[in-house]
């Protein structure tokens, strides 16, 4: 009752639900009282938690934040939503997100932009969350949720989490079932943990994560205890700092950030390797290439006829055109003509042939410098979060924001942010934590000795 009251005098104001379920979240919290009462309690009995409306929930709006999909019910439950209401969670509502989680400042909303509850200091301006999970980062640090859930294509965990203070997990591709999740760019979508602390994420990832033979790149491994991994000694372990990742023109506050985590860790009794990523240079660009045709291929299924908004015409291919017209809205019709184009017979080569040979020597940095670390450190985003209407003009310096959280999505392998400090200004900060594949505890291990 006290998040949804949270939610009645916030959310007209920050925008971070689409949709409420009071009615349904009452009941289910009814339900793990008794559960609870009955000494039959679960991980998340009685959790509210938010979750990102990516993410079918049986009965329940799913809108990916689009036109296209806003009158879809599913009828069905997604993996990782299935898992959290099998452990007890109690789910608040949807969260908003950019469309169909393109994005990195929740700004592409067919429902409206999302705000960051913070505040620069002496200042009235509407901050944006980051996105494109910004709807569940909003309402973490809101307290209109305990937790949510996220999902993570390059970065929409981790940014948003920085924005706004909280923490985000993206796990290792293969850890969570994309089953149910509306897919974005499949070889690189996860869905992930937004919460307060390390050991909130460590509780609800050991519950969304877990192989589903219904999602073909799920991986059948066990899923470790990740809070066991809080509290662990960090002595002797290798952090490797990517000396790509100090970028020209970065400002003083993030670095300043990243010099005192190395100094916590250090102090903590972590060992400090300089390592190199030779190809993170390229992360940015083909990203760029590789998300939008993956984009391009998933969003052919909205045409109109099978689920979501149909706008009626006299000919099958003019429904098809004002369907689609009507239904996306600009960065999403942006990436599908980038993906359409990449993929087309006489660019596959150069560009999406090309991005993907750079992917597979982007992952293999990864792989080579975790012969020599156990985590790496670094910053989550190049700023604290910044203003509604700065960096839209021009879409190429809202990608910029993707700097350091595309690298570890084009690899597969598990980042997570976590807050560390306030700018100047008296806005969050984030560092980066990237593990090995399968290795989110030394990540979680980390993280809880920085927190
Ligand atoms: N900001 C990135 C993009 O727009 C990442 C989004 C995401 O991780 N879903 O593609």
């Amino acid at each position: 009752k006290a998040y949804l009251d949270a939610i009645e005098a916030h959310n007209p104001r920050l925008n971070a639900y689409i949709t409420v379920t009071a009615d349904q979240a009452l009941e289910q919290a009814v339900k793990a009282d008794q559960q609870i009462a009955k000494g039959e309690g679960k991980a998340l009995s009685g959790i509210p938690l938010g979750i990102k409306d990516l993410f079918c929930t049986k009965g329940v709006l799913t809108t990916a934040a689009s036109r296209i999909l806003e009158n879809f019910v599913p009828p069905y439950e997604s993996t990782v939503t299935a898992h959290l209401l099998r452990d007890g969670a109690v789910f608040l509502g949807k969260t908003n997100l950019d469309e169909f989680a393109m994005g990195s400042a929740n700004i592409t909303s067919a429902f409206g932009a999302v705000e960051n509850p913070w505040k620069r200091k002496g200042d009235e301006a509407f901050l944006v969350p980051g996105g494109s999970s910004g709807g569940s980062a909003a309402a973490v640090a809101a307290r209109m949720a305990l937790g949510a859930t996220g999902t993570d294509t390059g970065g929409s965990i981790r940014q948003p989490a920085s924005f706004c203070g909280i923490t985000g997990v993206k796990p290792t591709y293969g850890r969570c079932s994309r089953w149910g999740t509306i897919a974005f760019a499949s070889s690189l979508d996860q869905a992930g943990p937004m919460a307060r602390t390390i050991a909130d994420c460590a509780v609800m990832l050991g519950s969304m994560a877990g192989f589903d033979p219904k999602d073909s790149t799920s991986v059948n491994r066990e899923v470790p205890d990740y809070l066991a991994a809080c509290g662990k000694s960090l002595k002797g372990l290798k952090v490797g700092i990517p000396a790509e990742y100090q970028i020209a023109g970065m400002s003083e506050e993030i670095l300043g950030i990243w010099q005192k985590g190395k100094e916590w860790l250090k102090e903590a009794g972590c060992e400090l390797v300089d390592v190199s990523l030779p190809h993170t240079k390229y992360g940015l660009a083909t990203y760029y290439i590789v998300a939008p045709a993956e984009c391009s291929s998933n969003l052919a299924r909205y045409d109109g006829v099978r689920f979501g908004r149909r706008v009626e015409a006299t000919t099958l291919d003019e429904m098809y055109e004002r369907t689609r017209a009507e239904g996306f809205g600009d960065e999403v019709k942006r990436r599908i003509l980038i993906g359409t184009y990449v993929l087309s017979a006489g660019y596959y080569d150069a560009y999406y042939l090309k991005a993907q040979k750079i992917r597979t020597l982007i992952r293999n940095d990864f792989i080579k410098a975790f012969e020599q670390v156990d985590v790496l450190l670094t910053p989550t985003a190049p700023s604290a979060a910044f203003a509604k209407g700065e960096k839209m003009e021009d879409p190429v310096q809202m990608y910029l924001n993707d700097i350091f959280t595309v690298p570890a999505s084009m690899a597969g392998v598990p980042a997570l942010s976590l807050p560390v400090g306030l700018s100047q200004t008296g806005l969050p900060l984030g560092l980066q934590l990237i593990g090995r594949h399968f290795d989110e505890e030394t990540m979680f291990s980390v993280g809880y000795g920085l927190e």
